[in-house]
């Protein structure tokens, strides 16, 4: 059994600890301790002792007994703040993949050769991590395919071994190769020096908003902005994480959950990067859309509903209801049709109801036509 990670949080009694790694591992003993599942029914005799399919309370006394004094190999962790534990997990949850890069790297191909030659863009030298056991590389080609999939999608190892595998002609002048390029440039633009703050989960969910901005709003508005932006996100995230759970932002919580665990998973990424979208356009609020569209996106809704709180600001029929996430419209303040623009700033939370009324002219009452 592979060693255990603690990370001691008081060294009052009673000592308590966070797991940093082996929570499934704890999990699983407890589990088949408390009689929660069975051994499987091709599992080895011990000793020459049938254990197959037991439950813990079947096996026998000499066996159970082993199970109960196993010694487990535990690390404890002191003195180590957060970003240092969270930058360890992703290392010891990233162990097997680190080598499984290592393999990649030997792979004939010339996705192998567009991987190691993205990973020597300048922006890779800005990040606040090394290139120890081809970090590079391996962001490098999760970048690549979250490209190829258009936004967030699973970039775990088994994703990334087919990628070079169906891709071995993969030609760097593809549109691909090229939105890889921009985009990394647009980053190497806007991070000019090393970046501490830029670690191996945001830089994969940073590329995302990128990409999301490229896509879908005129990009230059901000794009002086966003280097002080991301520094003040990380930072209000840190205040977040300094603060007991119950005090903690709700929202930023679930951040967390996020970044802690499964940060491959395409819904993770996709979690993170509307987060971290959602955060900027809050700074932002006036930042348009694209070739002057007329809906408002996703994330520019999430924003306008969060700062609206849910709640109706027509009241032409209602006093100021509060709405469910999946009954509202986002109603443009000053009309599309005369020019107003799909930005939050732009936007409003409105009932229904309301939203029926205002489109059919009906005044509120008390209200100033001439306003
Ligand atoms: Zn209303």
């Amino acid at each position: 059994m592979p060693k255990l990670y603690w990370r001691r949080t008081s060294t009052k009694a009673p000592e308590t600890y966070d797991v940093v790694d082996g929570q499934q591992r704890l999990r699983a003993i407890w589990d088949f301790f408390d009689g929660k599942f069975k051994l499987p029914k091709d599992a080895e005799p011990i000793n020459g002792e049938a254990i197959a399919g037991c439950l813990y309370d079947d096996l026998p006394d000499e066996i159970r007994s082993h199970f109960d004094v196993y010694p487990l190999d535990i690390v404890i962790l002191e003195d180590t703040d957060e970003d240092e534990v969270r930058e360890m997990f992703l290392r010891l949850q990233n162990g097997t993949s680190l080598k499984a890069q290592e393999k990649r790297n030997a792979f004939p191909g010339k996705m192998r050769d567009f991987v190691r030659q993205t990973a020597q863009q300048p922006f890779f030298q800005r990040v606040g991590f090394t290139n120890s056991r081809f970090a590079y590389d391996h962001i490098a080609a999760q970048l690549i395919l979250l490209e190829m999939q258009g936004g967030p999608a699973n970039i775990k190892n088994a994703d990334l071994n087919k990628m070079y595998d169906d891709h071995r002609d993969f030609d760097a002048s593809s549109p691909v190769g090229k939105a890889v390029k921009r985009v990394l440039d647009i980053l190497a633009s806007v991070f000019q020096e090393k970046t501490p703050e830029l670690e191996r989960y945001n830089v994969i969910a940073l590329y995302c908003v990128i990409t999301e901005l490229l896509r879908q709003y005129v990009i230059d508005e901000v794009r002086p902005h966003l280097h002080d932006w991301f520094v003040g996100f990380e930072a209000m995230r840190r205040q977040q994480d300094a603060r007991p759970e119950e005090e903690a932002d709700a929202d930023w919580v679930s951040y967390r959950e996020k970044i802690s665990h499964s940060t491959d998973a395409g819904d993770s990424i996709r979690f993170r990067m509307e987060f971290m979208l959602r955060h900027l356009l809050e700074q932002f609020p006036g930042l348009s859309p694209k070739d002057n569209q007329r809906g408002f996106t996703h994330v520019q809704k999430l924003a306008i509903f969060r700062r609206d709180k849910g709640i109706c600001q027509l009241r032409l029929r209602c006093d100021g209801v509060k709405i469910t996430w999946d009954d509202w419209h986002a109603d443009h303040k000053v009309a599309w049709s005369r020019g107003g623009k799909s930005t939050v700033e732009n936007g409003q939370v409105a009932c229904p109801a309301c939203n029926l009324a205002k489109g059919a002219g009906v005044i509120p009452v008390g209200a100033n036509p001439a306003n």
